[in-house]
């Protein structure tokens, strides 16, 4: 009972944290969500919501589904095209409607999704939200966790029943806990630039979400609810490559290569980043769990970062109901949350966006010829481009792991 009494402290308010909280908030267990920033940040980084995201979000309840379905874009096909040969592998999301609710991909900005998660989280009373409190350490006993965290007026140490670190790759917690995060950086970096140009009219038939393939320079061309993103791998060597890499003119090149419009695009957001993929060695530590980018990274290649995050967050959410709720031991359900998440739902998403990255990169013409053959044999097949769908739909990634005993 009086462990019940504690918060439970989550470090990071993203899209993992922010559900996480608002789950727990909603059943009154007490949660004290930090987040190191003045507010709520806004950047471009995810951007696409699979389907069973989808449904887990539509589980909260408090209008938040339907807000996002107000404001998003719903991708119900995306394409692989073959920017040589203007060869276009059409996947039609229709094709799993018996197998979801939410029959596409939702295109919506990750800051819009956790702006709508916040303010359902600040009308709920067991719910405190701290901006401007970093986490810093923690120590642990049997029955809570001390947090030492940051704040504009000093070092303060709160006391929790559970500390859960969602504050992306660069974890405190995850670094704090000694938790080994092996895998590999990838050699390019990746540019993601923003347009308001329309794609759509001067691309026959252009859907949403389109991964184009080229032996020189392959790209993602994908719509928000907003704007137009572009995706390009870089290979900078020094810091004056960056540079040159996010001046205007070498985007405007890329662009006009992309499509020779007269004149200048206009740019709007522009960020190059480092690629990894990497996995946290375990998923906790004693009463210490790690959800989202803090335990797993990877290319961005499919989507699968932020919604394997939120995938985490909804099974971690359950698992501390039982155990604040229904007084069950918190050591084997964090264990399974560890294989259910960790061993399985991982090795699935890693395997994958490594997959789709090589399925665009190919530099040997025979090689992506066919590639793209495969793809689009794949697609015009209503069997085989179901199954394909559902695996990149991450429909199968959570219906085993869920499986996990
Ligand atoms: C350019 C780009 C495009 C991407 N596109 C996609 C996509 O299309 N689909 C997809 O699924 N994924 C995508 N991803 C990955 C996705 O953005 C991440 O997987 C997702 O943000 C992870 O969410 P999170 O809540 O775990 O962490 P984050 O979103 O990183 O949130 C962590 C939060 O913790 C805060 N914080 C950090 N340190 C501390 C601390 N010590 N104490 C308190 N707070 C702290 C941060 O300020 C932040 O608010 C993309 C990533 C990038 C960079």
């Amino acid at each position: 009972m009086a462990q019940a009494e504690l918060p439970v402290i989550i470090a990071g308010s993203g899209p993992v944290g922010s559900v996480l909280a608002l789950y727990l908030a909603q059943r009154e267990i007490p949660v004290l969500l930090l987040e190191r920033e003045p507010a709520l940040p806004i950047d471009l980084r995810a951007s696409t919501f699979h389907p069973p995201s989808l449904e887990m979000i539509a589980e909260l309840g408090m209008g938040l589904i339907e807000d996002m379905l107000d404001k998003g874009l719903k991708a119900d096909r995306y394409q692989y095209r073959d920017r040589r040969s203007g060869e276009v592998a059409n996947f039609d999301m229709g094709l799993i409607a018996g197998d979801t609710s939410y029959p596409f991909r939702l295109q919506l900005e990750q800051y819009e999704f956790t702006r709508l998660a916040n303010q359902r989280l600040q009308q709920l009373p067991s719910a405190q939200v701290r901006f401007n409190a970093e986490l810093e350490s923690f120590e642990q006993d049997d029955n809570s966790v001390h947090a030492t965290i940051k704040t504009p007026s000093g070092s303060e140490q709160v006391t929790g029943a559970f500390l859960i670190g969602t504050e992306g790759a660069r974890s405190a917690t995850r670094k704090h806990a000694g938790i080994g995060f092996s895998g590999f950086t990838y050699d390019e970096q990746f540019l993601v630039v923003s347009t308001s140009f329309p794609f759509e009219e001067v691309f026959d038939d252009l859907s949403w979400v389109n991964y184009v393939s080229d032996p020189e320079e392959w790209c993602v061309i994908l719509r928000t609810e907003k704007i137009w993103r572009v995706l390009f791998p870089t290979f900078p060597e020094s810091s004056e490559d960056e540079a040159r890499y996010l001046s205007d003119e070498f985007i405007q090149a890329r662009l006009h290569h992309l499509y020779d419009k007269a004149g200048d695009y206009d740019i709007g957001h522009r960020t190059l980043y480092k690629v990894n993929q990497r996995v946290a060695e375990t998923y906790y530590q004693g009463r210490v769990v790690l959800a989202g980018d803090a335990c797993h990274i990877n290319n961005p290649l499919g989507g699968m970062g932020m919604n394997g995050g939120l995938h985490d967050g909804f099974n971690l959410a359950r698992k501390l109901v039982r155990i604040l709720r229904e007084g069950e031991s918190h050591q084997p359900l964090f264990e399974h949350y560890n294989r259910q998440r960790r061993d399985l739902a991982v090795k699935f998403v890693q395997e994958h966006t490594i997959a789709n990255k090589k399925l665009m990169e190919a530099r040997e013409q025979d090689v992506q010829q066919q590639r793209q053959k495969m793809l689009m044999e794949t697609a015009a097949d209503p069997e085989r481009a179901r199954a394909f769908l559902l695996e990149r739909a991450m429909i199968n990634c959570v219906r085993d792991s869920e499986a996990v005993i």
